[in-house]
């Protein structure tokens, strides 16, 4: 759409667009946003219902600005639950916290860099929030089975020279992950022109890939990016982080807004994370789900691109063959996601019955086409 009136002086480059957003519908089956399809269990909607209590007389008053509680709350569950090598201390002034990795991702491209590059396909947002705040975004192409090119990837960063390069790891939306060893090749190459590189791991907790926070030690210029709204089951929160050396924490502390993160926001997280261990009690669940719902799916012939996420990016010509499949899923009451990438579709591990009503719907649309 590009009816603006002619007395909103709107910027030129957000004229063509439209807002970011998978369509929020009702279905049956809601498979479109890879969030945690497990609803919180009532001993930890308790435990936030007190600690959010606390805090209601106080609400005449800011929050806490820096979240020193939250930060080093979110210190201890990246030492308890994510680094598997216990030499790393990563302590709260390593971490900054926001209203989603959303925000965190634009609090980085505010402070850091003028030139944005990263993988295509990849998590959208990336270059809509560098475009936002003015940056250009350059995309190195994956291969055709969505892994990266390190020929390509190695000539573009020595010719390029970008400030920032995004990772995201698994990746979305095809879930393929990156070993550590390649990410930290990639931080070196970024370091020897003076580059930060910013790796997404909103989708860590499912992947066995050891997180890029152990690099922090060798690679100074490396920001991890992460999320309570996948594994953690905590969407509706809003609440992501940064996990960086102190210097950069620092430096996003340039950009924020004076008390960003609401009291409430704070209470709520601190809860979820003193039960993160109930929380991220499904992901080995999703994670045998994502198994069986990718060998269905090679089973009715379809290609199947490896996942280490919560959600699978399969396609093929039986795919592509189908009409109108995404909307045809949608009215049999499953709704899945289409990423843009032509002969592909992208569908979130559910419930065991969310699942089940998606396989059975889908191999009984292919086998109506
Ligand atoms: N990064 C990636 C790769 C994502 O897929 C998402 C959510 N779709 C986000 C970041 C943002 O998540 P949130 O703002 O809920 O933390």
């Amino acid at each position: 759409m590009n009816q603006w009136p002619e007395w909103l002086p709107l910027k030129q480059s957000l004229r063509g667009r439209t807002p970011y957003g998978a369509p929020q519908v009702e279905a049956e089956a809601r498979l479109n946003t890879n969030e945690n399809p497990y609803s919180l269990p009532d001993s930890v909607v308790a435990a936030i219902e007190d600690s959010i209590h606390s805090h209601l007389a106080g609400l005449n008053r800011y929050p806490d600005r820096d979240a020193l509680s939250l930060r080093g709350h979110l210190a201890r569950y990246i030492e308890r639950y994510v680094l598997k090598d216990q030499t790393h201390s990563i302590t709260g002034a390593n971490i900054w916290p926001a209203n989603g990795s959303n925000e965190v991702l634009q609090s980085i491209l505010l402070a850091f860099g003028e030139t944005v590059a990263g993988f295509t396909p990849s998590y959208s947002m990336h270059p809509i929030l560098a475009e936002s705040v003015g940056k250009s975004f350059k995309s190195v192409p994956l291969r055709a089975d969505f892994a990266p090119d390190f020929e390509i990837l190695k000539g573009f960063l020595t010719s390029r020279k970008p400030d920032l390069f995004f990772v995201t790891t698994p990746n979305n939306p095809t879930g393929r992950s990156l070993r550590s060893a390649e990410i930290a090749s990639i931080a070196e190459s970024m370091a020897t022109h003076g580059g930060l590189l910013v790796v997404d791991e909103a989708y860590g907790e499912f992947s066995d890939e050891r997180s890029a926070i152990e690099l922090l030690n060798l690679y100074p210029n490396l920001i991890v990016v992460r999320t309570l709204s996948k594994a953690l089951a905590f969407a509706g929160a809003r609440l992501g982080y940064a996990i960086a050396r102190e210097e950069a924490i620092k430096a996003l502390q340039l950009v924020r807004l004076p008390y960003h993160l609401s009291s409430l926001t704070q209470a709520a997280a601190i809860a979820a994370l003193d039960n993160a261990e109930i929380l991220l009690s499904g992901v080995s669940h999703l994670k045998v789900e994502r198994e069986r719902v990718s060998e269905s799916l090679q089973a009715m012939g379809l290609t199947v691109i490896p996942s280490d996420a919560n959600f699978i990016l399969f396609g093929g010509e039986r795919l592509t063959a189908a009409q109108n499949l995404w909307q045809r899923l949608l009215d049999g009451g499953v709704l899945i996601r289409d990423v843009g990438i032509q002969g592909y579709l992208r569908v979130t591990i559910g419930t065991d019955a969310e699942n089940e009503k998606f396989l059975e719907t889908l191999s009984r649309l292919l086998q109506g086409s």
